[in-house]
């Protein structure tokens, strides 16, 4: 029998401080904007050395500034493997290790099925599903050869658990699906190198992601009232459910997707 984990033997206070990642080195792809930022400050404040990895960089700049507290940005975009291998290369030199991925980097082009061309089908799996894997895979590989316990936790969408919604999505859709299903393999052929791997599946959520959706007001009302609690989500809200299964406090749940939906999903 494995001994047990700190968190089933620690005093009260000390159950209560697995919500916390102080020391660790978590990476937030997309960290720049929306989920990913209101993530990458919330793991600073929960004690995490963090590196914002975007695409962006002038905006990954102004967010590890505006964080402070050691946060660094990176320039990566997740559809360049050569770029991935060697930012991941680097940060684990520098920082000791590689503890946390949040694979959060996502893009979506909106059509009708019959209107999606290969182009733009391709450039969608290339960032939220094949940029997901190659992100997934190298932090695990500097993981295992550091012989170190870690977390994955991806930026899924209740659109992987759906085949609905207010408009025609399919490539993301497929994508988001994919992300779910990796999340399981990945889970399970990890789980005795001890990386938890598992993902959020946000409802629509207040960022510039979906800003033509925000600028219409019929589709924010109609969107609440799709939604049991009667409200989008805010990006600090799905943050909060990423920490959690990022941290010690989610030590026994893996290969699981949490949805953050104001019950979207359970109707
Ligand atoms: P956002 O636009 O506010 O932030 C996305 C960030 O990702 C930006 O900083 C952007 O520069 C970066 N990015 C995009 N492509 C990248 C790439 N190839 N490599 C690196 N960085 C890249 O959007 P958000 O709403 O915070 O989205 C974050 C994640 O949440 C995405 O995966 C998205 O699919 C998912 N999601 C969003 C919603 C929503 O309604 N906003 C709902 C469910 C899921």
């Amino acid at each position: 029998m494995s001994d047990a984990p700190e968190i089933a033997t620690s005093s009260l206070a000390g159950r209560l401080s697995c919500f916390r990642i102080d020391g660790m080195v978590a990476l937030i792809t997309g960290g720049a904007s929306g989920i990913g930022f209101a993530t990458a400050s919330l793991f600073a404040e929960a004690g995490a050395s963090v590196f914002i990895l975007d695409r962006d960089a002038a905006a990954a700049e102004r967010a590890a500034t505006e964080i402070g507290g050691g946060t660094r940005a990176r320039t990566l975009d997740v559809a360049d493997e050569a770029a991935i291998v060697r930012v991941f290369s680097r940060i684990d030199a520098e920082a000791g290790g590689i503890d946390i991925l949040v694979n959060n980097a996502g893009t979506a082009i909106r059509r009708p099925a019959v209107e999606q061309t290969i182009e733009e089908w391709n450039q969608v799996l290339a960032v939220n599903m094949t940029g997901a894997f190659l992100a997934a895979r190298t932090a695990a590989r500097h993981m295992l050869a550091r012989r170190r316990a870690g977390a994955i936790v991806s930026t899924a969408s209740i659109m992987g658990l759906s085949g609905g919604g207010l408009y025609p999505n399919i490539s993301y859709q497929s994508t988001k699906g994919a992300v779910i299903n990796m999340t399981r393999a990945l889970a399970v052929e990890w789980a005795k190198h001890g990386i938890r791997v598992n993902a959020v599946a946000p409802t629509y959520v207040r960022t510039q992601f979906i800003a033509p959706l925000l600028a219409q007001p019929e589709l924010v009302a109609a969107i609440e009232r799709m939604t049991p609690l009667g409200r989008m989500a805010e990006p600090e809200e799905v943050a909060a459910a990423i920490l959690f299964l990022a941290s010690p406090a989610a030590g026994m749940i893996t290969g699981h997707t949490l949805p953050v939906d104001g019950g979207f999903l359970a109707q």
